[in-house]
C-alpha cells in the first residue's frame, strides 16, 4: 500500500498542475460519473495530504476524497496536443490545460463535504508530514498502551500516514526493539521516532521512494550490492528477512504481527 509520501506527493504535482484552473472532470469508466459531472468545469482549488488521505478541494465547497488503497494510482503527465483516450479503468480524469491526470484502482474515491473533512481529520493521528501536525496527540495514546511501539505506528488513528516500511525503518534506526510496548517507551526516545519519521517521509516525497540507510552503509561505500525490489530505494530491514544485517551482520528476522508483517534486526534493537 502507499505510504504517506506518496500522496503528499500526489497533493503537490496536482497542485503544480492544476491550481486555480477549470478542468474537465470526467469519469471515463463510469463509477464516478455523476460526482464527476457536479464538478466538471469548476475551478480545482488546491489539493491536500492527510495520512494517506487525498482531499482535492474545487470551487463552490466541493471537495474530492480519494483513498488508494492497495491498488490505486495516479498517473499525471504533460498534455500532448489533446489527452489520449484513457487506458483501463480510469475512475477519475482531470484535464487542465497542460496536464492530464487520471486516477485508478482507488478504494475511496467520493464527493465530500467540509463537515466530512472535518469528522476524517477527526479520526486520524498527527501526520508527520504536516506542519499542522501535532505530535503530542499521539505521545498521549502510546505512552499509555500496552500494545507494540510497531503496531501502535501503523495505526492511523495513531499516526498517519506511516505504513509498514516506515515504520520498520525508522525503528531499526533507532536501535528500537519492535515489541517494546508504548508504554514503556521513553518520551525523549518518542521524540526521536516522530523527528525522524518527518526527515525520512519529507525525504520520501521529494525523490519518490523511500530510502532510510545512512550514507555510511550504502552499497557505494561499503562495496555491498544495491538492493533488488520493486519498492526501490535502500532500507536497513523491510523485505531482508534472512539477508545479512547492514550494520551487524546478524540476520534479519521476519514475523507476523497484527496481521502485518514486522522485519527487524535483533542484535541491533534490543
Ligand atoms: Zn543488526
Amino acid at each position: 500500500m502507499p505510504e504517506g509520501h506518496t500522496i503528499h506527493r500526489n497533493a503537490e504535482d496536482l497542485n503544480e498542475a492544476f491550481a486555480g484552473q477549470a478542468l474537465a472532470v470526467t469519469s471515463p469508466q463510469g463509477r464516478f460519473a455523476d460526482s464527476a459531472a457536479r464538478i466538471n468545469h469548476t475551478a480545482f482549488v488546491q489539493a491536500q495530504a492527510v495520512g494517506k488521505h487525498l482531499l482535492m478541494e474545487f470551487a463552490n465547497d466541493a471537495i474530492v476524497h480519494v483513498h488508494l488503497g492497495l491498488y490505486g494510482a495516479w498517473n499525471i503527465n504533460p498534455l500532448v496536443k489533446k489527452a489520449a483516450p484513457p487506458v483501463g479503468q480510469v475512475r477519475l480524469r482531470l484535464l487542465g490545460e497542460q496536464t492530464v491526470a487520471d486516477l485508478r484502482g482507488p478504494t475511496q474515491c467520493e464527493l465530500v463535504t467540509s463537515l466530512d473533512v472535518a469528522l476524517l481529520l477527526n479520526r486520524l493521528g498527527p501526520d508527520p508530514l504536516r506542519v499542522d501536525a501535532d505530535e503530542k496527540r499521539a505521545w498521549n495514546v502510546i505512552s499509555k498502551s500496552s500494545s507494540p511501539i510497531c503496531v501502535l505506528l501503523m495505526r492511523q488513528d495513531i499516526v498517519s500516514g506511516v505504513g509498514n516500511v516506515y515504520r520498520a525503518e525508522v525503528l531499526f534506526r533507532l536501535g528500537i526493539d519492535p515489541l517494546t510496548a508504548g508504554r514503556d517507551v521513553d518520551r525523549k526516545v518518542w521524540l526521536k521516532i516522530w523527528r525522524d519519521l518527518v526527515t525520512l517521509m519529507r525525504i520520501g516525497v521529494d525523490i519518490g521512494q523511500i530510502d532510510t540507510v545512512r550514507s555510511k552503509h550504502l552499497p557505494e561505500r561499503t562495496g555491498r550490492a544495491p538492493r533488488v525490489d520493486r519498492h526501490g530505494g535502500e532500507v536497513y530491514v523491510y523485505r531482508r528477512e534472512s539477508q545479512p544485517c547492514l550494520v551487524c551482520s546478524t540476520p534479519i528476522l521476519k514475523r507476523e504481527v497484527a496481521a502485518r508483517n514486522l522485519f527487524w534486526c535483533p542484535t541491533c534493537q534490543k
